[in-house]
């Protein structure tokens, strides 16, 4: 695709864009009357119209049946996973009975590490990433003391070269060859927060097992953001929020996978109540049997309210087709590339870009390191109504989103970031 850096270009893109309508189906943020350009999804999405109405729907249910409502409601309580688990499957390339939808992000990964982390005196490592997400980061080491191992020792880190700002798949692998016969686990992101760079999933996984490893992936940037195959990449398991790129609300209810491969072979699990065999779970009696799939890892009553409002969002997404929603996030994702690029010919010395700039190694986030002032220039897009995320010490954080963001907010963005 051919730009150009007229204004014209963007509201063209914008008029034959299929999933514009979609826009219209969340309510985006406004301040003094005037709305804002949110591109801020990746750490909350928006809400979309219809979460107002699920809710109520089940408040109503509440008031009107009370318990009765697990069995007896118009859509029952308890069948209400179904409908999440569908539209997540086709997210994140996985079988139905894969996903799970609880608790939330580091609780989930505190349970699947008690499944697949199982230190041997000889298999004991586990190899990350560098600069992991805070609660990855204490997960490992708290997973690891409990143990009784040396967290030093025992959480082996891959970093970037020396001035390079992304990790290299080759390094990955070469760790991971590298520790082979100590390495327990390989736990990434799926696209690491704060460089926005996306792993080779599939490369890694592969790896690992050729190790005789498991791999786990922390998905909370990756989900409902880029193309998944987790089931056919034989990932092990993973796990992520709902509330970023999924826009289910703030503290979402959170998700799970698990390979099928993995199903009925009762792995170890901290188990409770609702993980218990669907058919007899009400009979309360002695002695655990899990259900077959993912959801064996349940263990307490689910809220029905976060449900509730997770569905109003995956029903966006069912409805808009995820593979629509894929092209429309690489296009207006080359589209942000090239207008930076363009800033950047124009005022070399403003920022420099850590995300990666191969297509298949980012999805919508753009991480911009800002060599002088980077706090004045966030202030300034803030200000102009532009919604982006400040790091200490110089990294403004942004993301377009295909569902709800435009052509003509790139451009806008972009102008501001010339000096225009
Ligand atoms: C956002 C994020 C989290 C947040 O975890 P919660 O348990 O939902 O608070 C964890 N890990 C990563 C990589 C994240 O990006």
């Amino acid at each position: 695709m051919e730009f150009n850096p007229s204004r014209e270009l963007a509201l063209k893109l914008d008029a034959e864009d299929p999933l514009r309508p979609f826009r219209d189906a969340f309510i985006m943020p406004e301040r003094d009357g005037k709305q804002q350009t949110y591109f801020l999804g990746n750490s909350l999405g928006m809400q979309p119209k219809k979460t107002n109405a699920y809710l109520q729907k089940i408040l109503q249910d509440w008031s009107s049946l009370g318990v009765e409502s697990f069995f007896h409601a118009k859509e029952p309580w308890m069948d209400y996973h179904d409908r999440l688990t569908g539209p997540l499957a086709t997210i994140l390339g996985a079988k139905q009975q894969e996903i799970v939808v609880m608790n939330s992000l580091t609780v989930n990964l505190h349970l699947m590490l008690v499944s697949f982390y199982r230190p041997a005196a000889k298999r004991y490592k586990i190899i990350c990433e560098a600069r992991a997400f805070p609660s990855d980061q204490y997960s490992f080491e708290t997973h690891v003391k409990h143990h009784g191992f040396d967290p030093e020792k025992t959480v082996i880190e891959v970093h970037p070269r020396e001035g390079e700002n992304t990790l290299r798949t080759e390094d990955i692998i070469a760790t991971i060859r590298e520790h082979g016969d100590e390495t327990a686990l390989v736990l990434f992101g799926g696209i690491n927060y704060y460089s926005g760079q996306l792993f080779d999933i599939a490369a890694i996984t592969k790896a690992a097992h050729d190790a005789g490893a498991y791999a786990g992936f922390d998905l909370a940037h990756a989900a409902g953001n880029v193309a998944l195959q987790l089931h056919d990449w034989y990932v092990d398991f993973a796990c992520w929020c709902n509330y970023k790129y999924l826009n289910g609300g703030p503290g979402a209810i959170g998700g799970a996978f698990i390979h099928q491969n993995h199903h009925g072979k009762h792995l170890p699990r901290f188990a409770g109540w609702w993980g218990y065999d669907k058919a007899t779970r009400f009979k309360m009696e002695k002695g655990f049997k899990p259900m077959a799939g993912a959801e064996g890892w349940q263990s307490s009553t689910p809220s029905i309210l976060l449900y509730a409002s997770l569905r109003a969002s995956l029903e966006i997404f069912a409805e808009a087709g995820w593979e629509n929603i894929q092209s429309k996030r690489e296009k207006l994702n080359d589209y942000l590339w090239y207008r930076l690029r363009s800033v950047q010919e124009a005022k070399p010395d403003l920022f420099s870009i850590i995300t990666p700039g191969d297509p298949d190694a980012r999805g919508c986030q753009v991480s911009l390191l800002v060599q002088q002032n980077g706090k004045a220039l966030y202030d300034e897009l803030m200000q102009k109504g532009f919604i982006v995320d400040w790091r200490e010490p110089n990294v403004i954080r942004l993301a377009p989103v295909p569902l709800y963001n435009s052509y003509l907010e790139i451009w806008g963005l972009t102008q501001v970031l010339i000096g225009e």
